[in-house]
């Protein structure tokens, strides 16, 4: 590859902060209000331009799975109080399980508020400053320039472990045996739907047979590869559906060009879609397209090396780990298919149940080798498999929250991040 030496020059230091949450999305939220709380001067960098990562920018229709989060509790029963105001008057079930993001976006911003957290939102956290094994602060980007900023603890909350990364924590990508990543998808929202016909098949496994056949197996023949399955959710405004139906594999997150090419893909695939629904979906023969996400939907990229990492027996044992930061996280083996549409050959969803609730040890947030850095959300320390089940929001909320707790004790006490007392972790975040 050619190269270009940039030119080496100062640049300033933006702020100091006890800690520094990079990612805006449910993890870096979970964080930043629980380091808040906690009396530390906290501050969010997010690249778009309001927190919730997938579940708003992303156009996330539901919260699946759960988790012990007081924090999750408190934002979905805020969204629904903010829904009697905000949202459509005869939905009930706004804000509790289904999102409507421009309420979770004020409602986040509120929360961040006050709990003294500053945000910076149109900003992207370059690296990771090491000094001596320990992270120092980041470099970031902006509209301002470019610039660092210091921090006591940095929380990786990015998604894809961009600052992990860069500090030089190892990690491998997708799937142990060949490096696979589960597929991305561009979220979109449609309207004109008739709700007093429409069906709404939430999973790979819902058949539904109409007159001119059986919805996935119509989707599987029509739709463009490698599209081809049918995933509707119904939303919290009349009529509206969202859509989680575009599709494209052998995608690499971290790479931009690989980046641009999934959201490609997936967005030239929303015509056929919507073609498709017309024709063939009872109660969307009149849909029309609203709006599509701004941010790519990204199930998987980098898994790093933790003190501890969690394995899918872990998960199917339901192992109780003393030092555990998350209790009652619940989900199931979500694999999506990785040559094409719908669920995972391997047949891992069905084979695999989860039979109970699981907890997640402090040992995953912390990064091997580097002091200074807690990694958070879907970038913890967690394997393919077990990574499939603890990548939904209300556990990656979860996750967040026990990640700035344990900053704000590590930075109250003058102590490394290794050194916390997990009891008092527990004690913040547990029941
Ligand atoms: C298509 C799809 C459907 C899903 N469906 C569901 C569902 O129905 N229910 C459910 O609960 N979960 C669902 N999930 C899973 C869930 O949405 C994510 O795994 C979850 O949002 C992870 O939270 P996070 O905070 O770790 O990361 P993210 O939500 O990805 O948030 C990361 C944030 O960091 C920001 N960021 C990244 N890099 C940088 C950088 N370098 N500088 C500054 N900012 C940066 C991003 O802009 C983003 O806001 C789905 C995921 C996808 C992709």
């Amino acid at each position: 590859m050619n190269t270009y030496t940039e030119n080496t020059k100062n640049i300033p230091i933006s702020k100091d902060v006890d800690v520094l949450v990079c990612g805006g999305g449910p993890a870096g939220v979970g964080a930043a209000i629980r380091a808040g709380r906690m009396g530390m001067s906290t501050l969010v960098i997010e690249a778009f331009d309001c927190l919730g990562g997938v579940a708003t920018s992303g156009m996330m229709s539901h919260w699946t799975g759960h988790s012990s989060s007081k924090i999750l509790d408190e934002i979905t029963d805020r969204c629904f109080e903010k829904c009697k105001v905000l949202g459509w008057a005869e939905e009930n079930k706004c804000g509790k399980e289904k999102i409507n993001q421009e309420v979770l976006k004020i409602v986040l911003d509120e929360m961040a508020k006050e709990a003294g957290v500053e945000t910076l939102f149109y900003t992207l956290v370059c690296e990771a400053v090491v000094e001596n094994g320990r992270v120092i602060g980041v470099i970031i980007q902006n509209k301002s320039g470019r610039s660092m900023i210091k921090a006591k603890c940095v929380i990786d909350a990015t998604g894809d472990g961009d600052i992990a990364a860069s500090a030089g924590v190892p990690f491998y990508k997708g799937r142990e045996s060949d490096g696979k990543m589960q597929p991305c998808t561009i979220m979109f929202k449609i309207g004109g739907v008739d709700y007093s016909r429409a069906v709404f098949p939430g999973s790979f496994e819902t058949k539904v047979q109409t007159e001119k056949g059986e919805l996935q197996a119509m989707a599987k023949k029509l739709l463009p590869f490698p599209a081809g399955h049918v995933l509707l959710y119904s939303q919290t405004t009349p009529g509206t559906v969202c859509c989680n139906m575009t599709n494209c594999i052998d995608v690499d997150a971290t790479n931009a060009d690989s980046l641009t090419k999934g959201l490609k893909v997936c967005r030239s695939q929303i015509e056929p879609i919507i073609k498709f629904l017309k024709e063939f979906v009872p109660g969307y023969e009149k849909c029309w397209l609203m709006s599509s996400a701004s941010l790519l939907g990204i199930r998987e990229t980098r898994h790093f090396e933790g003190i501890q990492t969690l394995e899918a027996e872990d998960i199917l044992d339901a192992k109780f780990f003393d030092n555990w930061v998350v209790r009652r996280a619940f989900f199931n083996f979500d694999v999506h298919n990785m040559t094409g549409a719908s669920l995972d050959a391997t047949g891992i969803q069905h084979n695999w149940t989860q039979p109970k609730d699981y907890t997640i040890p402090y040992g995953c947030l912390l990064p091997k080798k580097i002091e200074g850095l807690l990694l958070s959300g879907r970038n913890i320390s967690g394997s393919h498999l077990a990574h499939s089940n603890f990548r939904v929001m209300p556990i990656a909320i979860a996750l967040g929250e026990a990640a700035g707790t344990a900053a704000a004790l590590a930075v109250k006490e003058h102590i490394p991040l290794r050194s916390v007392d997990v009891k008092r972790i527990q004690n913040i975040v547990g029941e």
